[in-house]
């Protein structure tokens, strides 16, 4: 009957109380009538996969401090490109330096640890060799700015002493807005569908899908999903791109 009620005919996927005073309407009634609908609702598929994004992040936030340019870079692959290009290429393996943001990039067939290595070796250290040795040889300007920054550590410390303030700040704003969401192995979970992907159901398109299972959870909150239809297809996504599903 909660069945009938929530999605049947008439059903309009209320919640679980409007429901309880629904039936009650109809002269039914048993002890545990409320706890039943709630959780018949929290495990309607259709419910969950259309319910409002969840936008509140799941872990805090990490933040860290690159002390000096060049000295930390951060590494990301973008993602099998569909329509390979003409030399057979799908993956963009990009690095960027968190002080002065510069890029470094090239494109891959398949990323592994050996073709990431050869992108450290050959395009990441000379390419900062070049803009060391040019720099420093070109010009007077750029050599007298060098010395400069070589006698300032001063000032230096101050910055990064005031960046982590700041950093503070922002911590804790966004911690506020934390709620806290564990994921272990094996549990299942539903996906954000991201609003650039195209689907001509417009405002009818569900906002997650799924269900996945997780494979594996790390500590920072990324998570290993497998497809629960190809047990071969394995993805890493943050776990603020998913939520929890009810079955
Ligand atoms: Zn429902």
């Amino acid at each position: 009957m909660v069945e009938e009620m929530h999605e049947g005919t008439f059903g309009t996927h209320a919640n679980g109380n409007a429901i309880a005073k629904k039936i009650m309407r109809a002269g039914y009634s048993w002890l545990t009538m409320k706890t039943d609908c709630c959780n018949h609702v929290k495990k309607c598929h259709k419910c969950q996969i259309y319910a409002d994004n969840i936008n509140a992040p799941p872990n805090p936030l990490n933040v860290l401090t690159s002390p000096w340019p060049f000295s930390m870079w951060g590494m990301d692959v973008i993602r099998p490109i569909e329509l390979k290009a003409s030399n057979g290429h799908r993956f963009i393996l990009v690095t960027i330096d968190y002080i002065t943001k510069w890029v470094e990039a090239n494109s891959y067939a398949s990323v592994t640890q050996k073709e990431v290595l050869r992108f450290i070796k050959r395009d990441l250290i000379p390419s900062l060799r070049v803009l060391a040795e040019a720099s420093l040889d070109e010009s007077e300007w750029v050599q007298a700015r060098h010395d400069q920054l070589n006698m300032i550590d001063g000032r230096r410390l101050t910055t990064i002493c005031h960046r982590q303030l700041c950093q503070k700040r922002i911590m804790k704003a966004y911690v506020k807005k934390v709620r806290p969401c564990q994921f272990r192995e094996g549990d299942l979970i539903l996906k954000k569908i991201l609003p650039i992907q195209k689907d001509n159901r417009g405002k009818w398109t569900p906002n997650y899908e799924g269900a996945y299972v997780v494979k594996k959870a790390f500590s920072g909150g990324a998570l290993i999903q497998i497809d629960t239809d190809r047990e071969d297809l394995h993805l890493t996504i943050n776990s603020d791109a998913v939520k929890k599903y009810y079955a």
